[in-house]
């Protein structure tokens, strides 16, 4: 069997395969002239999953195919994909800035396909521990040993669901509760229950030490008013029906959890003694000169970059 055949790559009620989409974007911003990420790893996994609309939005065929029959969903379709390639500099530029500050342990909560702990210049002794599920996993590390990559950091990976006890198994693999990690948090939180979230926060400030900082990406509660989620899923329908390599194309929402509000990231934090700051993604797209086209509506990702650091006993003694 290849090692591909256990999962649908396209697949709307496979959450695995989303790890995959993320990939293809990062694949495709790569090979731009003028990238704002190198992933040269990502191309490796859409190469391994065969040829599907992935493939084709890696070598920018499904964008050429768009723009061609409809402008208006292609600077659309190019709002997403700025954001992936936004969203990934701002995590590697958080991870790097920590590591910079002396932390020696990241963890990414939901790597995915995310080659963070291979491309990036870590300093010395610095561990990345990578939690996901265990047929991502597999399908990452054995992908990337036959791409002969090698890790420039040292890499443990935690195959685990999320919603189980995940901390007993981070601490098994070497998790190191005296000393402050920079923890990893992006593409994750809206596949979650509102009640599973709020319990990996618990579990990750739970596990901090004093110096820790967290990057997350949340879900922007502006989503949920009334009309967004249709007019979103109305739009990709439209982009299925416009381009013929997209018609597999699908709805990441569909997996997410809409049903009830999320607490705000950033205040949960505030009040157990982590502080920072937020950004939208529009302000994050506008940082690097990639915002969507002015009059495109929702053209935007429902996203949120939340950054914190947890406070040193000194700071909760002074403030
Ligand atoms: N963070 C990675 C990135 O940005 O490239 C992956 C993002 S991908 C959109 C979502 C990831 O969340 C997938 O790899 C999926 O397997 C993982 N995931 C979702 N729910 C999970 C759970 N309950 N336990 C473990 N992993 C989960």
């Amino acid at each position: 069997m290849a090692r591909t055949d256990n999962h649908t790559w396209t697949s709307t009620k496979d959450v695995a395969a989303t790890a995959l989409g993320v990939a293809a974007v990062r694949a495709a911003e790569t090979r731009n002239e003028d990238p704002l990420i190198r992933d040269p790893l990502a191309k490796l996994f859409v190469e391994a999953a065969g040829q599907n609309v992935w493939s084709m939005v890696t070598s920018g065929a499904a964008y050429d195919e768009l723009r061609s029959a409809d402008p208006e969903l292609a600077a659309s379709m190019q709002a997403s994909l700025d954001h992936i390639a936004t969203r990934t500099k701002f995590f590697d530029e958080f991870v790097l800035a920590a590591a910079d500050a002396g932390i020696r342990q990241v963890v990414i909560l939901a790597a995915g396909l995310d080659t963070r702990a291979w491309r990036l210049p870590w300093p010395d002794a610095i561990t990345v521990y990578e939690l996901d599920q265990p047929e991502v996993l597999e399908f990452k590390l054995a992908t990337l040993r036959e791409g002969e990559a090698l890790p420039a950091a040292t890499h443990v990976e935690v195959p685990v669901d999320l919603r189980d006890d995940w901390p007993q198994a981070l601490l098994r693999a070497g998790f190191d509760v005296t000393a402050p990690a920079a923890w990893l948090v992006e593409g994750l939180l809206p596949f979650l229950s509102v009640a599973s979230q709020d319990l990996l926060f618990e579990r990750v400030h739970e596990l901090s030490a004093p110096n820790s900082r967290v990057a997350a990406e949340a879900l922007d509660g502006e989503f949920l008013k009334p009309g967004s989620v249709a007019r979103h899923r109305a739009r990709l329908q439209r982009m299925r029906t416009a381009a013929a390599t997209l018609a597999e194309l699908s709805d990441v929402t569909e997996l997410w959890d809409l049903s009830e509000d999320r607490a705000d990231v950033a205040d949960w934090l505030r009040e157990r003694g982590w502080h920072g700051s937020v950004l939208t993604a529009a302000q994050l797209l506008a940082r690097h000169d990639r915002s969507a086209p002015a009059g495109l509506a929702d053209a935007t990702p429902p996203s949120l970059l939340v950054t914190a650091r947890l406070d040193t006993g000194d700071d909760r003694q002074s403030g």
